[in-house]
This record gives structure tokens, sequence and C-alpha cells, in this order.
């Protein structure tokens, strides 16, 4: 329990944004950075109602089962627009929530997406230092937070339903690149709708292995070919199965050294975004930007200034 509490401190330490707060809190992170790293990281995607958090309950339980701890945290791309919550507003993971080798965090409330990416990075980091060795990020399949979510994991997940269609609206949205494993969930509804999705889904992860944009894949397309499982998460059936395939596919990623190189990739990564996130906001905040920002932005929209050179006299005015 003190251990829970010290977790919880810190983690709201690194989430809030007062200055002295922040530098407390990168203190605390550059502290426990040595004792990060040993977890596995698993991402989880879906859209509402597809089953994540009954997944998640299963998975967990069964992964406290196995001897593991659990941390599970939340990106809720709604919080970030409207301040409300898709994720977060029934009990979710009932059991999973109370139980001693689980530690549940919900999606930080406020903020834009990157720095409530940036927030759940930095509690993976409290997690893996408190000794949970799967950290499991969850977010929902609307807009950018998929993105955020695989680039902070060591796998991610695309949970989809057995009905047809749902594969394809993955697809266009870029999603299923993104995936290193794709679940179809509640097979026990239409066990024919779930083994034909599963072939349907197979063959388009094919194509978009051959097609596709290999620097989206965070995987090497001749060493891991994306697997489908079937699974009902309700009834507790093919989580086993799941998990045989990420330790399947976590071996793979160890012994080739791609999953040390996709780690130092998202931090670098990380660091430009943040860094372009800082820029921006110093930019904006610069007193001599400030005072010129309306006007040069109407001159912008009566077309009397092209927008470049717009932007390269205000970029001057930051120098
Ligand atoms: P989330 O919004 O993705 O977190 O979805 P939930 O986990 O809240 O699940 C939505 C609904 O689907 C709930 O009523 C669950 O009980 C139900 N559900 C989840 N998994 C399964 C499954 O494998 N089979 C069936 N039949 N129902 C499921």
């Amino acid at each position: 329990m003190a251990q829970r509490r010290a977790m919880a401190k810190a983690i709201t330490l690194l989430e809030s944004t007062r200055a002295d707060h922040r530098a407390l809190g990168d203190e605390l992170l550059t502290a426990l950075l040595p004792h990060t790293g040993q977890s596995f990281r698993l991402g989880i995607s879906g859209v509402p109602g597809v089953g994540k958090s009954t997944f998640i309950e299963s998975l967990g339980l069964y992964l406290i089962g196995l001897g593991h701890r659990v941390a599970v945290l939340t990106i809720d791309p709604s919080s970030t627009v409207s301040g409300g919550s898709i994720l977060g507003d029934k009990t979710r993971m009932e059991h999973l929530s109370v139980h001693e080798r689980a530690y549940i965090r919900p999606s930080p409330s406020s903020g834009t997406l990157g720095g409530v990416a940036e927030k759940t990075r930095e509690a993976m980091l409290v997690c893996e230092a408190a000794g949970y060795d799967v950290v499991i990020v969850e977010t929902v399949g609307v807009g950018q937070s998929e993105t955020a979510v695989a680039n902070m994991t060591d796998m991610f997940v695309l949970l989809q339903l057995p009905n047809a269609g749902d594969d394809l609206q993955a697809i266009k949205k870029g999603v299923m690149e993104l995936a290193d494993l794709v679940v179809i969930n509640k097979a026990d509804l239409d066990p024919d709708a779930a083994t034909r999705a599963r072939a349907q889904i197979t063959s388009s992860l094919r194509l978009l292995g051959l097609h596709g944009h290999p620097e989206h894949a965070h995987h090497d397309e001749s060493i891991w070919h994306p697997q489908v499982i079937q699974i009902s998460a309700l009834h507790k059936q093919g989580v086993d199965h799941f998990w045989d395939a990420v330790t399947q596919f976590r071996g793979l990623q160890t012994a080739n050294g791609h999953l040390a190189a996709r780690r130092q990739g998202q931090a670098r990564a990380w660091m430009w975004e943040r860094i372009e996130a800082g820029l921006k906001q110093r930019f904006r905040d610069h007193p001599a930007v400030r005072a010129q920002l309306d006007a040069v932005t109407q001159a912008v929209l009566a077309g009397t200034l092209p927008a470049s050179t717009a932007a390269r006299q205000l970029l001057e005015l930051f120098d």
C-alpha cells in the first residue's frame, strides 16, 4: 500500500504543470531511469465497446496468475478535447483494479494529446521502477492516440469486432499498419463471423505487409507477420493463446535486437516531439511574437502577405 501511495504521488507530481513541480519531476525521473526498461510494454486499442476493459481485466488476472505484476495506464483522447471521458465513466476492470499485484491509473484529464502522452510515458517509467513487469497502455480507437500508444510500447495490439467492415475502417485510418497483432474479440457471439473476419484481416495484413509503408511498421516483416487471434474476453477464452503470441513476439524482437532499437527510436522521436512542442509554446509566448502575431495573421488572411513570408518575419522576431 505504501508503495502504491508513493507511485500515485510520483505520478501526480509528474502530471503537475507547475514549474517547481516539473523541476522536481525531472529530478525524480532521472533518478528512476536506471530502474526502468525491464518490463514489457503492451499497447492496446480498439473502438468503444469492442471489449478493451473486459480483455484487460481477463488478461491482467491471467498474468497475475503467472506471477506477473501488471500496470494499466490509459490515454483517453476525448478528455483532451472535451474534458469528458469515453473510457473513464464506468467502473472498469472491477477485479483487477482491487488486486494488490495490479496498478491502474486513468488518463490524465486535461492537456493536448502530446501532453497527455508525455504524462503517460512518464507514468510508465514510474510503474517500471516500482517493479511492474507488464505495463499495458490502453487507448480508444479514435484519432491520433493510437499512433501515440504504438510509439511508446514494445507491441501494439488492435482489438476488432468480428464483423466485416470494421477492419476497413482500421485500414483507412492507417491503424492496421501499426498493429503487431490483431485480436478479434467476442468470437463467442458468432464463431463463423469471427473465422471469416480472421481470414479477411489476415489477408489485409499480408497486403499491407507487401504494399504498406515499411517505415510505419514497427516490426520487421521478414521476421514477424502480424498474427490474428480470436478470443472471447468475457468468457476468458483465448487469453492464454494471446499471451503465447506476445511471448513469441517478444522473444524474436529481443533476440534480433529490434526491441532495443524500437525503444531507442521511440526515445529519440519522443525527445524531438517534445522539443517541437516546447519551441512552439515558447514562440507563442515570446513578447515580440505576441505583439505582432495578430496583425501578421490578419495580413495573411487578407491575402496581403504570403504565408511563408509571414512565418519568416515572425521567426526573425523570435531569434
Ligand atoms: P470497451 O469500451 O472497449 O472497454 O468495452 P467493454 O470491455 O466495456 O465491453 C463492452 C461490452 O461488451 C460489455 O458489455 C462487455 O461485457 C461485452 N463484451 C466484452 N467482451 C466480450 C466477449 O468476448 N463476448 C461477449 N459476448 N461480450 C463481450
